[in-house]
């Protein structure tokens, strides 16, 4: 990506932590044990694919989803532990903005492109003359002409629908931006326009968690990763480390997916098959990773391996080799 250094304005102390934090529905644990830091400026991408948890997380961080147990503390606020009038309160200061996946049904189709870029202003106060004026600065930071305020959304483009989401989580200044599948529903040229644009909020001081399914679109953007699988945290660091020398023998096969990264060793077929012997184990990845042994009925814990990097694999180190490889 051309620009600014990525990360440039990114700092060392963390503006989200994620501590142990577990997700139930209905008895059913959906998100098991993650615990993560987003620093200050920087953009995290999570990424996995359907049924791994990234959305959960990002909708619990968002207070969106029902916590079992585990913290989230944002600037020092624990989010976890709010309630009733406090809850309430600090969401009014618009903080936090979540991102929804699909634009044309996070948006009311009655309401003109004004009305909902400023309606998180309008809840927090904010005199008529204020929001107009916050209104047409959001709608500028975004790219989008201030003729379209009086639109509605069936009345303009899918990638114009995306960037009226982010005016309106923009319009409120938040210091954290939870970003679901921003660029899943978008043609190849309104993709790249708002992951620039995205990147552009990251270098402007704006901290964003990305989700995406999508390894090259978080490629060209994040500064590290977090790779969830089963509903666990397998690997997370340096996204360009990560994707280059994958340590978890799943985050190997999304790498292999997105043919463009470059890497510093060639990945061993049997990763890439992305199936094993079926092993039941206490790893969520054993009933298809072709390194389980007997050991991976335990489940691993999230280790440090590098400056920077983690990993949930008991076979880590030695995968690579295939001397491992299940008969
Ligand atoms: S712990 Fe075992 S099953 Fe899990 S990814 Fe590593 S080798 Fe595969």
């Amino acid at each position: 990506m051309s620009g600014p250094e990525r990360g440039a304005g990114a700092g060392t102390s963390a503006l989200l932590t994620i501590d142990d934090l577990v997700v139930e529905y209905s008895g059913r644990r959906v998100l098991d044990g993650v615990t993560l830091s987003v620093r200050e400026g920087e953009i995290l991408g999570v990424i996995g694919e359907t049924g791994s948890g990234k959305t959960t997380l990002a909708r619990a961080v968002a207070g969106l989803a029902p916590v079992h147990s585990g913290r989230v503390t944002l600037g020092g606020t624990e989010l976890t532990g709010l309630r009733g009038r406090a809850l309430r309160s600090w969401r009014r200061t618009g903080a936090l903005q979540y991102v929804f996946q699909d634009p044309l049904r996070a948006l009311d189709p009655q309401h003109t492109v004004a009305t909902i870029v400023g309606e998180g202003l309008a809840v927090a106060g904010v005199d008529p003359a204020g929001v107009a004026a916050r209104v047409a600065a959001a709608l500028a930071r975004v790219g989008l002409d201030e003729g379209l305020a009086g639109r509605r959304p069936g009345q303009i483009s899918g990638g114009q629908r995306q960037r009226v989401l982010l005016a309106r989580a923009l319009a409120v200044g938040p210091r954290l931006l939870l970003c679901d599948e921003p660029v899943s529903a978008l043609d190849a040229s309104s993709r790249n326009h708002v992951l620039r644009l995205l990147a552009g909020l990251r270098d402007s001081g704006v901290t964003l968690v990305v989700i995406s399914h999508d390894l090259s679109s978080l490629a060209g953007i994040a500064d590290r990763v977090a790779v969830l699988y089963g509903g666990r945290l397998v690997e997370h660091g340096p996204i360009g480390e990560v994707l280059t020398t994958p340590h978890h023998p799943y985050t190997a096969l999304l790498a292999a997916s997105a043919p463009s990264l470059r890497r510093e060793r060639p990945i061993p077929a049997a990763a890439l098959r992305g199936e094993g012997p079926g092993l039941p184990g206490g790893c969520s990845y054993a009933a298809r990773c072709p390194f389980a042994t007997e050991s991976c009925a335990i489940v691993p814990s999230l280790s440090t391996v590098d400056d920077g990097r983690a990993v949930a694999c008991h076979h880590a180190k030695t995968w690579r080799d295939e001397r491992i490889l299940t008969p």
